[in-house]
């Protein structure tokens, strides 16, 4: 009788032990079956100080400008986050990329008629999509959504700052095909007088390692100056480091106050129809031009106008003290301190 008690307590046990188990895997399933969007968890993510940023640079690129390096926050850990290529396009009349462009930047070429008038590679009715100060939560999924839909890629240029916020976006925009550069570590207008030459290198260098550390690659030997702003100093430090420079021949004034979704269009497409092509300047940074992009792509594709993607021949080799510095000033243990893509390889799906 005690001996059939203790049998029936103990499969009384044994079953709870099992239901609470039960219970556990399932919940920890379900916690991994709903994971939060990319842009739920940045935003988690996001510190008070960028949070502050992100109102008060809605309205100018420039605003940028003048973050206290010290408060940027130590970056996420970089997450095992497949990289994909697509290779098919599921939309039948999609506006697509009409030619890949290989750029060698070997001395530092320049690009974009306002400012660099030599290479004029592009034929009638060619564009270039660019994108500048990203990556950031919302807008640049939303740009990067409406090129996918239409099967097409962009060229972006990450602030560096932008790029250890957002690490997870900014490799999205890479595992999708795009084009990624850079914008500077902190968005400072580099032909301002206050700037000394050290200065200029540190800016430009330091956002190449944290480009290079938000991707865990290297990122293309792209380089477009905070708001345009050159010497011919800089450009012949870019020449040395063999970085191609980018101005445009399309400002969308994306960044201006009052700009809306349609006035976007307007002025990029009243531009465009006056040149024929070119190089058009955007801010993925910006809520109005991931809203602009569908009717953009649109009006480019009724317009007969197609898209060139810009690659780079080899990709920029950061210096290692800027990447030793820029792990020091994210606090990123030293065990991590090697970028994702040197740790993990992807070999086989
Ligand atoms: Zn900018």
């Amino acid at each position: 009788m005690r001996n059939a008690l203790g049998l029936m307590l103990a499969s009384v046990v044994a079953a709870v032990v099992i239901a609470a188990g039960g219970w556990f895997y399932y919940s920890s399933r379900a916690d991994q079956a709903a994971p939060k969007t990319m842009a739920a968890r940045a935003a988690d993510q996001l510190p008070a100080q960028a949070k502050l940023a992100a109102r008060d640079d809605v309205e100018t690129t420039a605003a940028l400008a003048g973050k206290p390096a010290a408060a940027a926050p130590a970056p996420a850990p970089a997450p095992a986050m497949p990289v994909q290529q697509r290779s098919t396009c599921a939309n039948p009349n999609a506006l697509g990329v009409s030619r890949v462009v290989e750029i060698d930047t070997t001395g530092g070429p320049g690009f974009g008629f306002e400012h660099f008038k030599q290479f004029d590679f592009l034929t009638d009715k060619e564009v270039v999509l660019t994108f500048d100060d990203g990556p950031w939560p919302v807008n640049t999924p939303a740009v990067l959504k409406a090129l996918a839909d239409e099967c097409t890629k962009g060229l972006f240029f990450s602030v560096g700052k932008h790029a250890t916020y957002h690490p997870e976006i900014l490799r999205q925009v890479l595992a999708q095909g795009h084009t990624v550069g850079t914008h500077t570590w902190s968005h400072v207008n580099l032909n301002s007088k206050k700037m000394t030459e050290q200065q200029v290198k540190d800016e430009v260098e330091k956002g190449f390692s944290a480009v290079r550390f938000a991707l865990g690659t290297n990122p293309a030997p792209f380089f477009r100056f905070p708001q345009l702003q050159h010497n011919p100093a800089m450009v012949t430090y870019f020449g040395t480091r063999n970085v191609a420079m980018f101005s445009t021949d399309i400002d969308s004034f994306d960044f201006r106050k009052g700009a809306t979704p349609e006035k976007i269009v307007e002025t990029v497409m009243g531009r465009l129809d006056k040149l024929g092509k070119g190089i058009i300047l955007m801010h993925d940074f910006q809520k109005h031009t991931g809203e602009a992009m569908p009717a953009l792509l649109a009006r480019l594709k009724a317009g007969g106008y197609k898209i060139v993607q810009m690659k780079a021949k080899t990709t920029f080799q950061t210096l290692p003290e800027y990447d030793e510095a820029l792990l020091k000033d994210l606090k990123v243990p030293t065990s991590s301190a090697r970028p994702i893509g040197s740790v993990v390889q992807t070999v086989s799906q």
